[in-house]
């Protein structure tokens, strides 16, 4: 089949199947919003990125889907996903404060891990890191990892790390309503949130919970896995869950000042040299429309997760060298 017939059918099926999909997904969005118990978004809170409807907007012969057609089954079930953890808040009891034990968080975090979760922290949610106009339902998150598959990242950009960068997606949106469950099952009220949109800024959330620190690239780069994670949150009415309140890989921050690679391979030129912080501190590390341009022409890039050297060589090596050179004699 010719291209541009090929990029008029994903074209077309994004406009009549994805988009009235994802208008529902916005309008139940828009519920928890003008719920008047919700946290909502700031003045200092930044835009989500809405790729879908960005996509929406390209000419028919620009529409490059990663991993289509294989993708598009698991992008539907990620949207019907996304739909039942909105419809489920239904299903809360309205309870305004919950506490629970040390055993229990025991409990919660062996069920996490068994469900494949790499890592699993804690912190509130500053309202500015709720994306504008947007809402959750509780302030108190629980934030999760999942690893993405180290041999197919080593092949970005390809028509298979668009279709595993999906399948991650889709399997900690099923994981994030797994513990959703879980803790509802146990009297909690909570509000599972899809790694794929999501209402917040994850690697900031992923930041304060302890599970790692931002790359120059703007992802979370992780001990476990390095940047080669996507993240997902439930937030809860747990009022006493163990929040992180330090960061032990700050240091990473320094060791990104002086690497720039992601920077320098970005064949979309969309990182910036040096992330910038706003006047309510947050940080915006890429150029999303650059980003997007590319990411929509190469099966979703993900160049900047491969060359990583937190990815390549691995966070304790890393952290070995980075301390021997900070070690005064
Ligand atoms: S490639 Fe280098 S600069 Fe970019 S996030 Fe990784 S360590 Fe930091
Ligand atoms: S995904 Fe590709 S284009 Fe986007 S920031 Fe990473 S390397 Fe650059």
């Amino acid at each position: 089949m010719k291209m541009k017939a090929k990029s008029k059918i994903r074209n077309t099926m994004l406009k009549f199947i994805a988009k009235p999909r994802m208008n529902k997904v916005l309008k139940l969005e828009q519920n928890v919003y003008n719920n008047k118990n919700s946290y909502k978004s700031t003045a200092a809170s930044p835009e989500r990125f809405e790729i879908l409807y960005e996509m929406l907007k390209l000419k028919d012969e620009n529409v490059k889907l990663p991993g289509f057609p294989k993708t598009l089954p698991i992008i539907a079930s990620s949207i019907s996903d996304i739909k039942n953890t909105l419809n489920l808040l239904s299903e809360n009891s309205g309870h305004t404060a919950k506490k629970v034990n040390k055993e229990f968080i025991k409990e919660l975090e062996e069920y996490a891990k068994s469900l494949g979760v790499a890592s699993i922290g804690y912190t509130k949610v500053p309202r500015k890191y709720i994306f504008k106009d947007f809402a959750i339902m509780y302030d108190n998150a629980i934030v999760f990892t999942l690893e993405m598959d180290k041999d197919i990242i080593e092949t970005a950009p390809s028509y298979s790390t668009g279709v595993m960068v999906h399948k991650t997606y889709n399997k900690l949106g099923k994981i994030s309503m797994k513990i959703a469950e879980f803790l509802r099952k146990n009297g909690c009220d909570v509000h599972a949130a899809h790694p794929l949109m999501g209402q917040t800024l994850y690697p900031a959330l992923g930041e304060l919970a302890g599970l790692g620190f931002h790359g120059n690239h703007g992802m979370l780069i992780t001990p476990e896995f390095g940047p080669r994670v996507r993240i997902a949150a439930v937030y809860t009415n747990i009022e006493n869950l163990p929040i992180n309140l330090s960061n032990k890989h700050k240091w990473i921050e320094e060791f990104c000042s002086k690497c720039k690679l992601c920077e320098k391979k970005c064949p979309g030129k969309a990182i910036f040299q040096n992330p910038i912080k706003n006047e309510y501190g947050i940080i915006k590390s890429i150029d999303s429309y650059k980003c997007f341009k590319n990411f929509s022409e190469n099966h979703g890039c993900s160049i900047c997760i491969k060359v990583c050297p937190f990815n390549q060589v691995g966070y304790e090596k890393l952290y070995n060298v980075y301390k021997a050179n900070n070690t005064k004699d």
